[in-house]
């Protein structure tokens, strides 16, 4: 290992006084759970920044010398217990904002800096040791030759220390130095990302103790710093440069929605929206405006969003409070449209399509590929796993991939991902509410067939479905002209909204094209709508009062005892009737309300009767 440069043993004994001063306690515990139960010493960067701002600012930007430094340090600390803290490591995190960039903002002046970057482990390989300093025995005269191995590719020495030849060569293990090394890719979170955006990403490389710490779904604060790894081998080198980080710190962040940031003049409009009468109103209408009609489609929209509320027994199960639902209909009836527009206001949402943009799918994949140099088996995390406490709206639900068909049946219910393959078993967290959409099975709905069986999903998972909305395409006068007349307003009031932003000329005034646009506001602005949902989400934990249950409980049972047949494609189960109580609870935070009232469970009643005569349940 390294040793302090002359001349700055100043710097180590600055560290020194550093660590007597703030860390002393830290790492006398270190001393003694080391090296088995512990070997890095965890230093708050702002800690060094308030002991020694211009230490702190080197930091960053000589992390490689710096932390040799501190480690050299460490290892002189004057210690109560006779150990030696040899090979610990020092860690630094928590940066300053200045040098938290996202993922998608690194620049090559960001080079050889210390950055710390948030975000979602998407894959993760699994750990295998890694030789540091490889020990060759000359098969001819026995000779050991050292061999340190950096990055890159395996080294082999160019001739035998003792006889001068060129081997042959064998690695002896014993003399050899291993460390456990995994690479991490982290995405931007969904949350950050508005309007779509592709999520950036970055690889992360760790080694020793802090490797097999983190799951992909999990999502992550990366302290380390930025190397640059050439594109392209042999041959095809490319001038074009990758980053990557060398992890120092990777810590789990709780996934909590605070960064929202809801303000006291927030709050009081919150309040304000949900005293009115018209509050379910007011919601439906800030749901895909640009959508004609659909009104209980939103309407559940919002109640997904609200989500109900999630138990857990005393028996140690649990009851998921997410609600998920589809939408399965003839092509062009806007159901892709409504699906995206999610993204707009979840406060976490991830819009993919059932076929699937990554090797993960839906759900989740072990493979051995690229990113683990096609030894070491990759993790990686899908759909369902990133959309974790959020909303994953799925496209094209009927194209999804057989492998993800077995494992969302576990997904939906369980809220959880298992997989075991190979070297990997890991459980992977999926508690997210999927909105899905589809075609029947033969494109569009073939209207002498019962809808029920021509939806192309088996029954175990279509009764995992709290709502399911069929959308037929049939043409009728009075609603085609209400469509058309929606339809070619909203394009007209985009037009001159061009027009008026390109400062062309203009037949129409703008107050005219004000309200025109009117037509296809929200009622209540995006951002507004985020906070709501996430305010009602933290603060309400709605309770079912009697009359409600009573409600739930008489329908419930006329609806079973309406003889439903066990083979139908949509069977009535009792998951219906929790489906039924989570509505009503997200139909009483809607409202703000600690209690949900006989109100809420018949407007929910509602929704899923009229969902079950569209299927041809009775
Ligand atoms: P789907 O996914 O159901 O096949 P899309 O969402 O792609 O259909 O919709 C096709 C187009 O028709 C979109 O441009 C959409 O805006 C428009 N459209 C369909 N139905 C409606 C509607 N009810 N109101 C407004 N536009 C609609
Ligand atoms: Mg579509």
């Amino acid at each position: 290992m390294a040793q302090a440069q002359a001349g700055n043993s100043e710097l180590v004994d600055s560290f020194e006084q550093f660590f007597r001063n703030y860390y002393d306690n830290e790492i006398k515990q270190l001393a003694q759970q080391y090296p088995n139960e512990q070997r890095s010493l965890h230093v708050d960067w702002q800690d060094l920044y308030r002991y020694d701002p211009d230490l702190a600012d080197d930091f960053l930007n000589q992390p490689e010398q710096l932390q040799r430094y501190a480690e050299e340090a460490l290892r002189l600390y004057d210690l109560p217990i006779d150990v030696s803290l040899g090979q610990a490591h020092v860690r630094v995190r928590n940066l300053p904002e200045t040098e938290s960039p996202e993922i998608r903002e690194i620049r090559s002046p960001d080079m050889n800096t210390l950055v710390e970057v948030r975000g979602i482990v998407r894959k993760a390989t699994d750990v295998r040791p890694k030789i540091e300093d490889a020990a060759f025995e000359c098969q001819l005269c026995g000779t050991l030759t050292r061999v340190p191995q950096s990055s890159g590719d395996f080294q082999e020495p160019h001739e035998c220390q003792g006889c001068e030849r060129q081997g042959p060569f064998q690695v002896n293990f014993d003399q050899s130095e291993f460390v456990d090394s995994q690479k991490l890719r982290i995405q931007e979170s969904p949350e950050g990302l508005r309007g779509g955006e592709t999520p950036q990403s970055l690889d992360v490389h760790v080694e020793d103790d802090i490797t097999g710490e983190v799951t992909p779904g999990d999502h992550v604060s990366a302290t380390g710093v930025l190397r640059l790894e050439q594109q392209g081998d042999g041959q095809d080198k490319s001038p074009v440069f990758d980053f990557y980080m060398e992890g120092m710190s990777v810590e789990i962040e709780e996934e909590q929605f605070e960064d929202m940031n809801i303000t006291d003049e927030d709050k009081k409009e919150i309040y304000n929206i949900s005293n009115r009468d018209d509050v379910y109103e007011q919601m439906i209408g800030s749901i895909a405006p640009s959508i004609y009609g659909y009104d209980q489609e939103k309407l559940a929209m919002i109640l997904q969003l609200f989500s109900g509320v999630t138990k857990q027994l005393p028996d140690g199960s649990r009851i998921r409070g997410d609600l998920h639902m589809l939408l399965i209909g003839d092509p062009g009836t806007g159901k892709s449209q409504m699906l995206g527009y999610i993204q707009n206001i979840a406060p976490r949402s991830v819009y993919t399509s059932g076929k699937g943009s990554s090797s993960a799918g839906l759900t989740a994949a072990a493979v051995r590929d690229d990113f683990g140099d096609g030894q070491q088996w990759t993790l990686e995390a899908g759909a369902l796993v990133l959309a974790d406490q959020g909303i994953a709206a799925v496209d094209e639900l009927d194209k999804m991939r057989p492998e993800d068909r077995s494992a969302m049946h576990e997904a939906l219910e369980q809220q959880k991902i298992s997989v075991s393959k190979a070297g990997i078993n890991a459980t992977l967290k999926s508690r997210c509410s999927l909105l899905g959409a589809a075609n029947p099975k033969y494109g569009r709905f073939d209207q002498y067939e019962p809808i029920g069986e021509q939806i192309d999903l088996e029954p175990a998972l279509i009764s995992r479905f709290d709502l399911i909305f069929t959308v037929t395409d049939q043409p009728d006068e009075e609603k085609d002209k209400n469509l058309a007349e929606h339809i070619l307003t909203t394009n007209y009031a985009g037009e001159l909204t061009t027009q008026r932003e390109q400062m062309t000329s203009l037949e129409v005034s703008n107050d005219e094209i004000d309200e025109m646009t009117e037509q296809v506001d929200p009622e209540i602005d995006a951002e507004l709508l985020r906070k709501y949902i996430a305010f009602a989400k933290q603060n309400c934990h709605p309770r079912m009062t009697e009359a409600a249950r009573e409600a739930i409980r008489d329908f419930y049972v006329d609806l079973r005892s309406k003889g439903t047949d066990e083979d139908a494609p949509v069977p009535v189960t009792a998951r219906k009737l929790e489906a039924l109580v989570r509505l009503s609870e997200a139909s009483a935070r809607v409202r703000l309300s600690d209690t949900v009232e006989e109100s809420d469970a018949n407007r929910v009643i509602e929704i899923v009767r009229s969902c079950l005569q569209d299927i041809g349940v009775d």
